[in-house]
């Protein structure tokens, strides 16, 4: 059988291995990037239905001192629009427009509480102590794309003054793991309050990463034609820069001892370096350890009960709405991507314990208990809404406007829903909800005007990406990470126990994201081409 060889080959055309893709092209050397679905970006892209355009990952790019430096090292021109964010609760609505929108919002959540004044001002003191960590973690532009060893200048009068006040915030940010929940709990005693702040971020996040959001919401980018431009342009530049990206390919076994991958139809490549950029389960599933040495083998095997041991983080639902209404309908009420809280309550015990014990029922769990669930859920917990031509008003047909509308679900319900016949059903239900619950509270009449509807749930995310449990954004908090998750050692996130072949991208680093992605890929770019070049050649194996 004819085996192609690459000098590197690249599992997965996500934003992770498409970054290592431009850089290990930039740098000259050959690369293949392979990637299971027909098209790049993984789970940050765009897509276009009947005249909408509709974002099915991020809603917005979070800058973080990666994008911007990225594109200008990388030479890739790209508009990128304002996006700016409100946050709302019930019918308080707050745009983001500076930090001082902050105490916009704080004063909305002590309306809501009245009872709670001190207890908000606790927790508005420690965000914004947070958002001035975050303002030198993110706020300047990450070193790795500055060529700093030859501007004197930048090294000297920028870099080292800064590297002090960064390697600060780091350890503070270090002592702020804390789960949001708890830490939150400790400074105020108002459960419902302290929901309304929690329920925002996934299950157990660090406080530190969550209460950094407040900062986030004021960096976010737009991409004029959609989030899915970002990937497309990362793709042409590594074409252009030689680079070989081959869709519909998925590799479904990996031979170290012989740099040997196949693809599910049979199709055979060999190579000098691996880099594995998607599921790390599915990697430790493909691969054959025939003929690795003992030692190998161990690493292999204790490496692979940790990844097995936990599972994908949280994961969405997202309904997607065609609305014969223009935009000026929608932008009267909010910014292009909102984070709305429909009631005040708060979740309470709905996705925790009460959760618990409806998945713990399994095959005896009735079918309307579980949509009276879904039902209470759907009232009390937060959705991100985006409204892609609020940004770029060509992304939606003249007229009219396109909505994302989304919230995080638990994997488990819905594959025990698919797995007792009702997935086709508990969708409808779901999607029924969220609009019912819109059309009552935030926009009223928008049920008369959908002309177009239709939703991905956790189960779309597992297959289409094969992402485990739908994890939108890699491992769970709720166990302990096998990844590498402190700052300081994110440059080690991309060894694997395997030799010559690396890892990056969302399951590589934790908390994980559209940033680490990035820098995880530039960091596996740079390992890799810092060993010797070798040329591409067929084999016989
Ligand atoms: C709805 C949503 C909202 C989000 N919001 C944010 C946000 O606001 N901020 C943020 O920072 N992040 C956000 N994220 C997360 C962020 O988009 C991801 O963490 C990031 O894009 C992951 O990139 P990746 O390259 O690591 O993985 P992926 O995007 O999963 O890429 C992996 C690629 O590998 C392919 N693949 C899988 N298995 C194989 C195989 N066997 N062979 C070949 N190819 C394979 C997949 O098809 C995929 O294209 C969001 C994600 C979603 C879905």
């Amino acid at each position: 059988m004819n085996a192609t060889h690459h000098e590197i080959l690249i599992v997965g055309a996500g934003l992770s291995g498409l970054s290592a893709a431009a850089y290990v092209s930039k740098a000259g050397r050959s690369v293949l990037v392979l990637e299971k679905t027909d098209s790049c970006g993984g789970l940050l892209n765009s897509f276009t239905r009947d005249g909408y355009v509709f974002d099915a990952g991020a809603r917005s790019i979070e800058n973080s001192g990666i994008i911007r430096p990225m594109l200008k090292d990388l030479g890739i021109e790209m508009e990128l629009l304002d996006s700016r964010v409100s946050i709302g609760v019930e019918s308080k609505i707050v745009d983001m427009e500076s930090k001082e929108s902050i105490e916009r919002y704080k004063e909305v959540l002590e309306t809501l509480y009245p009872d709670s004044m001190s207890d908000i001002r606790r927790i508005f003191h420690v965000i914004d102590k947070v958002y001035k960590e975050m303002d030198v973690i993110y706020g300047f532009e990450n070193p790795v794309f500055k060529n700093f060893k030859q501007d004197k200048r930048y090294l000297f009068k920028e870099l080292l003054p800064w590297m002090g006040r960064f390697l600060l915030a780091v350890w503070r940010m270090e002592r702020m793991q804390e789960p949001v929940e708890t830490y939150v709990a400790r400074l105020s005693s108002n459960r419902a309050l302290n929901d309304i702040i929690d329920q925002h971020f996934f299950k157990r996040t660090p406080a530190f990463f969550a209460l950094g959001y407040f900062y986030v919401y004021l960096d976010y980018l737009y991409p004029k034609g959609g989030t899915g431009k970002f990937p497309e342009q990362l793709a042409k530049k590594v074409l252009e820069q030689g680079g070989k990206i081959q869709t519909d390919t998925q590799v479904t076994a990996v031979q170290p001892a012989k740099k040997l991958v196949y693809d599910s139809k049979g199709n055979t490549y060999t190579y000098d370096k691996l880099l594995w950029c998607a599921d790390v389960k599915a990697f430790y599933r493909s691969l054959d350890t025939t003929n690795l040495d003992t030692e190998s083998i161990a690493s292999i095997t204790n490496q692979s009960k940790k990844i097995f041991a936990s599972r994908g983080g949280d994961s969405v639902f997202s309904l997607f709405l065609g609305v014969e209404a223009p935009i000026q309908a929608f932008a009267d009420i909010t910014n292009g991507h909102l984070f709305y809280t429909p009631s005040r309550q708060g979740l309470g015990e709905t996705h925790l314990s009460e959760l618990k014990s409806l998945l713990g029922k399994k095959n005896e769990i009735q079918k309307e208990e579980l949509f009276a669930w879904v039902t209470k859920y759907c009232t009390l917990t937060t959705y991100e809404i985006s409204i892609p031509s609020l940004r770029d008003a060509s992304l939606s047909p003249e007229g009219k406007t396109g909505l994302v509308v989304s919230f995080l679900l638990e994997y488990d319900l819905v594959k025990l829903g698919e797995e007792l016949g009702w997935y086709d059903q508990f969708r409808l239900h779901v999607e029924h909800t969220m609009i019912d619950v819109l059309n009552r509270s935030l926009f009223k009449g928008l049920l008369e005007k959908i002309e177009l509807q239709f939703s991905s749930s956790p189960l779309s995310i597992e297959r289409r990406y094969s992402s485990s449990e739908g994890g939108i954004t890699g491992w769970t908090f709720e166990r302990p990470s096998p990844a590498i998750s402190k700052l300081m050692k994110i440059a080690s996130a991309i060894k694997t126990p395997v030799f010559d072949v690396y890892q990056c991208g969302q399951w590589a680093y934790s908390p994980a994201g559209i940033p680490t992605a990035i820098l995880t890929g530039w960091y596996a770019a740079d390992a890799i081409c810092s060993g010797p070049q070798t040329k591409d050649r067929k084999l016989k194996s």
